[in-house]
């Protein structure tokens, strides 16, 4: 598994990664699974009829937040260096890992990495350590990089500043300057890993004290950084933007509609509004890809409407798909296994 020929020749990859059994697993269950690794990219789910997936990656419990960093994160880094945007999403049903993976255990801060701290931390560590790295190999051509970032949250197709809670229902606008961009959005320049983290903690706190009756496995957050770099060759200047998005999707559990009414049914169905509407996205990204031509319904949900700029073109894209190898969750696991399919083939 030591090099997955990551971005050679797709633009989308998709990982699974199976998290541990949780006590609560197998308390209830024993330590039977739904799932058998096969090999590092294919898994079987075991229920009837046994169905096989093959993926770019499959990482079991075994792989470490390290790891999946050194597999997903660099290149995804490097390619916004290069100055082409990357997009990664955390899918899964509610409890599988998202957040551990794109965010996990921050408190240890970034100095030394506390082995369960995850992608965005990593990221950015690894960011700000390649942007001096090539403003000193680059110095003859007065390199500068600005990073900016802003996070916010998708719910009931709707857009709350998570980092000015006291904003609401932001709008998506799109002009010839900034291309797709919300309307409003606090920007904040950040320049070192510990900035990030700092604004990551600031924000659970406000986010957690100002929507105390709001699940997040409702939500879909997006932390963007927007990575600006100038430089000068040969008299002339140059200038490129690149989008980094890291998106914690909301569980793709079925919500109940069933007996919902008024703002619940609304919810239920907004939310999956944009999970369904990233799939047809990606879906058709991946028929784009081999030489068909497609309406990509970007504009359908809130979600793939400003990740737009993010998703087809040049842009790198990787789903990390979450589950849970317990027999609990069998049907919401097989679930997320023909999601990622689907991303990956069809
Ligand atoms: P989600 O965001 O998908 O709802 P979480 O990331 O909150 O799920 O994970 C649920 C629980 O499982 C948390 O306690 C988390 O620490 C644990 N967990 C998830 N993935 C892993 C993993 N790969 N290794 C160890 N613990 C994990
Ligand atoms: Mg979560």
């Amino acid at each position: 598994c030591e090099d997955p020929s990551f971005w050679k020749d797709h633009n989308v990859q998709v990982i699974i990664r199976i998290r541990p059994l949780s006590s609560a697993e197998i308390s209830l269950q024993g330590y039977s699974k739904c799932v058998r690794q096969e090999s590092c990219q294919t898994v079987t789910w075991t229920g009837h009829p046994e169905s096989r997936f093959t993926f770019d990656l499959v990482a079991d419990e075994n792989v470490s937040q390290e790891k999946l960093f050194k597999v997903a994160g660099v290149p995804m880094v490097e390619n916004c260096v290069g100055g082409y945007n990357s997009c990664m999403f955390a899918y899964g049903q509610t409890g599988s890992g998202k957040t551990h993976t794109m965010l996990g255990d921050i408190e240890g801060g970034t100095r030394r990495h506390s082995v369960n701290c995850g992608m965005t931390p990593r990221v950015f560590e690894y960011l700000f350590s390649r942007i001096q790295k090539e403003k000193e190999v680059r110095r003859d051509e007065k390199l500068r990089f600005t990073c900016k970032c802003s996070f916010l949250e998708i719910y009931n197709e709707q857009i709350l500043d998570l980092l000015d809670p006291s904003s609401i229902n932001l709008q998506i606008r799109e002009d010839i300057k900034k291309g797709i961009h919300v309307e409003n959005l606090k920007e904040i320049e950040v320049s070192s890993a510990r900035d990030v983290i700092q604004q990551a903690h600031s924000t659970n706190r406000k986010v957690a004290a100002t929507n105390m009756n709001r699940a997040s496995s409702r939500s879909h957050s997006v932390f963007t950084c927007i990575i600006e770099s100038k430089w000068e060759s040969q008299g002339v200047s140059h200038h490129r933007f690149a989008r980094l998005n890291l998106v914690d999707l909301a569980g793709s559990e079925r919500q109940k509609s069933s007996g919902a009414e008024g703002e619940r049914l609304k919810e239920a169905t907004n939310i999956n509004k944009s999970l369904s509407t990233l799939g047809l996205v990606i879906m058709n990204l991946v028929n784009v890809s081999n030489g068909k031509s497609l309406h990509v319904p970007y504009r359908d949900s809130k979600l793939t409407f400003l990740l737009q700029d993010s998703l087809g073109g040049n842009s790198k894209t990787i789903i990390i798909a979450n589950i849970s190898p317990s027999n609990c969750c069998s049907l919401e696991t097989l679930s997320t296994l023909k999601f990622a399919q689907r991303a990956k083939f069809i």
